[in-house]
């Protein structure tokens, strides 16, 4: 049976060199970074020249790094500390509709606690427009928050001009960049941003480690009390080995960029040809839209996502329904509903993504094994 790992979205295998470092960092580096000691400097010079590096790949300050568990950590740190740094509630955020479940929800606690929030919507392409951004935004507004790369579909948002509007509106702007960094370039001093949430295990790092880039001069609030880690701003002892292999892991995600770009694309455009091929009805979502080379997402007509992941998964090939956390979830994905797909087109879908290790034979073989599968559903 072929094992055939086309699920990168969700998590990735982490890569060989990031493991050594590591592995050295645990048995060599026992010190707490706090300390005084020589233990306590070789982890602090470990752990800056980790964040050197992660700066260097996401194009920013250093000390605009803030590590934290990850990348739901990092979007909640944005929200709430923002939210809660901003004055007098009611805080108004903006957000779109096809938001990953750490903003959404964290959204939708905020608006328990009392803060307002306005969700804007997206066409059928999964676009959205940035004229509704702006006519979003009100007095109270505090932070907009839209994320770079869709998990589900790939489909990217208008970064550069969502900035721009809140720049001229005197409006923090936040992005989930953690489905785009290391996938596509980015350069957070180039782009009109404040924060972006970016996350180590989508990259081939480890997982429980990630970062929000803090724009110089923001205030953000801390969303815990103890020690005066990171700033103040996420206090606790570090994850150092994660920290370590995240900040290789970032060095050479953004090395292979342009080539794994490419590379994926052509994958990933064969995967939706002999799809579309086999199946006449099927629905690329986010088709002619731009999107992350490494994403396709498919409605397959009168079938059943779940049982087609299933029967994949039966044959050795791992694929997605949507996003990883809400998989085994009933509800249909959020981001296909909100594109305009019916229940029924949305339950048939399933995600595909490609990342480092997928081949050209892979997607052959997963080509040959889609209508088996769907034959006997
Ligand atoms: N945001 C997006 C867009 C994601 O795809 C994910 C992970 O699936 C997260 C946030 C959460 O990141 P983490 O798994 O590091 O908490």
């Amino acid at each position: 049976m072929p094992s055939i790992y086309l699920d990168y979205n969700a998590t990735t295998p982490v890569r060989e060199a990031v493991v050594e470092r590591m592995t050295a960092c645990l048995a060599g580096a026992p010190g707490n970074p706090s300390s005084r000691h020589r233990y306590g400097r070789d982890a602090e010079n470990l752990r800056e020249t980790a964040r050197s590096r992660v700066a260097g790949a996401a194009g920013c300050r250093p000390a605009e790094v803030v590590f934290t568990s990850g990348g739901t950590e990092a979007d909640n740190l944005a929200l709430r500390g923002l939210g809660s740094s901003a004055g007098p509630r009611p805080a108004h955020f903006v957000t779109a509709v096809t938001e990953h479940e750490a903003i959404l929800q964290t959204l939708d606690a905020l608006e328990e606690e009392g803060c307002r929030v306005t969700r804007v919507r997206v066409d059928d392409g999964g676009r959205m427009d940035p004229g509704d951004v702006a006519a979003a935004i009100g007095e109270d507004t505090v932070l907009v928050t839209i994320m770079a790369a869709n998990n589900e579909t790939g489909v990217l948002a208008p970064l550069a001009e969502i900035g721009r509007i809140c720049r001229e509106r005197g409006v923090p702007f936040h992005t989930d960049a953690v489905q785009f960094f290391g996938k596509m370039p980015f350069r957070f001093d180039e782009l009109p941003i404040d924060l972006a949430s970016v996350s180590s295990h989508k990259i081939g790092g480890p997982k429980g480690i990630g970062a929000l880039l803090v724009r110089k001069g923001l205030l953000i609030r801390a969303q815990q009390t103890g020690g005066g880690q990171e700033r103040g701003i996420r206090p606790g002892t570090e994850n150092l080995p994660g920290i370590v292999g995240f900040g290789m892991a970032s060095e050479l995600a953004v090395a292979a960029l342009s080539d794994e770009g490419a590379r994926l694309s052509e994958l990933r455009d064969r995967l939706e040809e002999g799809i579309r091929e086999l199946f006449p009805g099927a629905r690329i979502n986010g088709e002619g839209v731009p999107r992350l080379p490494n994403t396709a997402n498919v409605s397959f007509p009168g079938l059943d996502g779940e049982s087609l992941l299933i029967a994949l998964d039966l044959e050795g090939v791992a694929v997605s329904t949507g996003a990883a956390c809400a998989a085994g979830a009933s509800e249909p994905s959020h981001v296909l509903v909100a594109m305009g797909r019916s229940r029924a087109e949305a339950a048939g879908s399933l995600r595909f993504s490609l990342g480092s290790g997928s081949t050209r034979s892979e997607v052959e073989e997963v080509l040959k094994i889609l209508p088996k599968v769907a034959s006997r559903l």
